[in-house]
């Protein structure tokens, strides 16, 4: 039996946006400018990314900073691969002091060539580690993946790993980006079968760019069906064209996965207000149509 049946109103859902943090000045400022702008859509948080091994943690501290002095709700992303208990104790307990209550747990990365994994090795030591340190003052969300993780021994074995953080004390979790929808489906139900219940947020990526969306789709092992890749191929350098496609494809989606009962929508903004504001907006309106 399929788990996931009845809708979420997109009015209830729970709206988040990802950044990561800019490494210029100029990046800084551009990003000011979409935060206010997506600011305007009222999401129940934003979240700033973290570069495994530590690479951008003063970039990520300043950003999660400059959101909270605008009194807006910020989760601040942390990995582990590469960290010392010593440090990472360090980053909680500035983030709680500052009064920051929801983080996104991650192992992360290392970058090639990088040979110190540090003290932790998978996702789960770190929200035990969490637990342990600060009880529940956090809402912790860890990653997921419909399609498997690229790492993963099979399916199974990721789903187990799934459930290792969710026992660890992770209270959400948000997905990898994905555009099959039967993927996230049968995770979802597949999770429930193994007893997981937190909710399991899709994470959505915008379509801007097809050349820089299937770089990325490669390296986190997110597949882009084939006949949405022939698609884009075929626009080439008609980007109106290409983002015109983008924002009808993730819509859809959008609208089939909260249709399904998915909770809410992360989305990957990649610093960018345009293209998330416009699938937001759309879903809204749709939802006011009689
Ligand atoms: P884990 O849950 O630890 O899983 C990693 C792999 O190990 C999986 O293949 C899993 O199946 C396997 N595994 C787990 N436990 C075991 C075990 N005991 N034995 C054998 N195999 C095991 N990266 C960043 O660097 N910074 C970020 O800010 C960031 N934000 C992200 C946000 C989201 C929502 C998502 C989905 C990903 C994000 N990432 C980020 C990427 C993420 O760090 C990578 O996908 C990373 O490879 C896995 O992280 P994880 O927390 O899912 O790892």
């Amino acid at each position: 039996t399929k788990r996931i049946t009845t809708g979420t109103d997109v009015v209830t859902a729970n709206i988040s946006f990802e950044f990561f943090p800019p490494q210029t000045a100029e990046g800084v400022e551009k990003l000011r400018a979409a935060r206010a702008k997506l600011a305007a859509l009222e999401p129940e948080f934003f979240s700033v990314t973290y570069g495994a091994g530590g690479s951008t943690r003063e970039h990520t501290l300043e950003v999660v900073f400059d959101i909270q002095r605008e009194v807006l709700p910020v989760a601040p992303h942390i990995s582990c691969i590469g960290a010392t208990r010593e440090t990472t104790r360090e980053l909680l307990t500035r983030y709680q002091a500052a009064g920051i209550r929801r983080i996104v747990a991650l192992r992360g990365d290392l970058p090639s060539g990088t040979a110190d994994a540090g003290e932790f090795r998978y996702a789960n030591e770190l929200v035990e580690f969490i637990r342990r340190e600060s009880g529940d003052w956090f809402h912790i969300e860890v990653g997921c993946y419909p399609e498997w993780h690229p790492q993963a021994k099979s399916p199974k074995d990721d789903l187990l790993a799934f459930k290792r953080k969710i026992d660890a004390g992770a209270n959400s979790a948000i997905t990898q980006f994905f555009y099959n929808f039967d993927a996230y489906a049968a995770f979802v139900d597949a999770a429930r079968g193994l007893g997981i219940e937190a909710p399991i947020v899709p994470g959505i990526m915008p379509i801007g760019s097809f050349s820089k969306l299937a770089r990325f789709a490669d390296a986190c092992g997110a597949e882009i069906p084939r006949w949405l890749r022939r698609q884009f191929e075929a626009y080439g350098d008609d980007t109106a064209s290409i983002r015109a496609l983008g924002l009808d494809v993730v819509t859809g989606l959008c609208e089939q996965l909260l249709a399904a009962g998915a909770p809410g929508l992360h989305f990957y903004t990649l610093n960018q207000a345009g293209l998330t504001t416009e699938i937001v907006t759309r879903l809204r309106s749709r939802q006011d149509e009689p």
